[in-house]
């Protein structure tokens, strides 16, 4: 029998240092009590307080760590892209937030669906536990995303999930610059399931998604997987041309008929500044998929890997 793992749990870490021993408790414990061969790929994405250490001396005493060190902060969805072209497991790869509001234990169950025959088996939240605004925002993008995008993106799930082994390596084979992992998850196929569960609250420390960072995952989502808002602006352009055209032909009817002039001056206004604002929209939406094709075409590595520890010995 092969000493590979047969499931690699991967966790991305920036700045954790205050919950990085409750989430090596958990992991550790998880993996003692599994019947599964089961290792953990640590990636530290450039942190700066003591996660770093924590993550070394870890990797160091016992083998069934991986610690991953990138070069910098690259974000989120590039530290687990690392993390995903560093697996090894043979069969299938979970994906968890560092701060242990993905219940580590679920791998389970998620592994039973997985037998049953599901490539991608992921996590849908029932209930979050966090701000109110935090929460309606959520609920509006999701709903929005699924409205518009051209694939099926599953309502109110995260990056948290179990993924097969072949899915993982498509996902790696995919070198689109911004990166939207669960919408890239969905867009792979296969046969997929959602399991429910409870988000918790963070552990400890604050969140280490800012809103532009949150801003910016939304919008990965939709730009790249919409055409949506470029239809939007065919859409706009159309309305006002005949909103105009039928200005226009009441224009002639009052002045042929009525010898009435036109008037308005406030009117006038109104529609200088509308279709300002529509037109820089519309700019604006054009630039968000340049800006796509700009850092594409660079052609860059997605992230940097600066040193790995693996099997207690240092690479790189
Ligand atoms: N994270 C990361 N790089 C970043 C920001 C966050 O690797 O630039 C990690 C973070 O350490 C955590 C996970 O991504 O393990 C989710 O982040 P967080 O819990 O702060 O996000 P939230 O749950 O608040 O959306
Ligand atoms: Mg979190």
């Amino acid at each position: 029998m092969s000493d590979l793992p047969q499931v690699n749990i991967v966790v991305p870490l920036y700045n954790e240092e205050e919950i990085f021993n409750s989430l090596q408790l958990r992991l550790s414990k998880l993996m003692d009590d599994s019947k599964l061969r089961i290792s953990v790929i640590l990636v530290d994405d450039g942190s700066s307080d003591k996660t770093v250490a924590l993550m070394e001396e870890l990797a160091m005493k016992d083998q069934r760590y991986t610690s991953v060190f990138l070069s910098r902060n690259f974000g989120h969805q590039l530290a687990l892209s690392a993390a995903f072209s560093c697996v090894n497991a043979t069969e299938a790869i979970l994906v968890i937030d560092g701060d242990l509001q993905d219940p580590p234990e679920l791998l389970e169950e998620f592994y039973t669906q997985f037998k049953n025959g599901y490539d991608v088996v992921y996590a849908v939240r029932h209930k979050r536990k966090e701000s109110f605004i935090k929460k309606a925002a959520y609920n509006l993008f999701y709903r929005l995303l699924k409205k518009i995008s051209y694939i099926e993106i599953p309502l109110d799930s995260g990056d948290f999930s179990l993924i097969s082994r072949r899915v993982v390596d498509n996902i790696v084979e995919m070198k689109e610059e911004s990166r939207f992992i669960r919408g890239m998850r969905s867009w792979v196929g296969y046969k997929q399931i959602g399991v429910t569960y409870e988000r918790q609250k963070r552990e400890a420390g604050d969140s280490k998604y800012p809103f532009s960072q949150l801003l910016k995952l939304a919008f990965n989502g939709i730009f790249n997987f919409s055409e949506f808002p470029v239809k939007l602006i065919s859409f706009l352009g159309l309305s006002t041309v005949m909103i105009s055209l039928c200005y226009l032909a009441y224009t002639i009817v009052k002045l042929v008929f009525f010898q009435q002039v036109p008037e308005g001056f406030t009117g006038l206004i109104f529609t200088i500044t509308l279709f300002g604002g529509v037109q820089l929209l519309s700019i604006g939406i054009l630039g968000e998929y340049i800006i796509r094709i700009f850092f594409q075409v660079k052609n860059r590595p997605l992230f940097i890997i600066k040193k790995q520890i693996h099997n207690g010995k240092t690479i790189l």
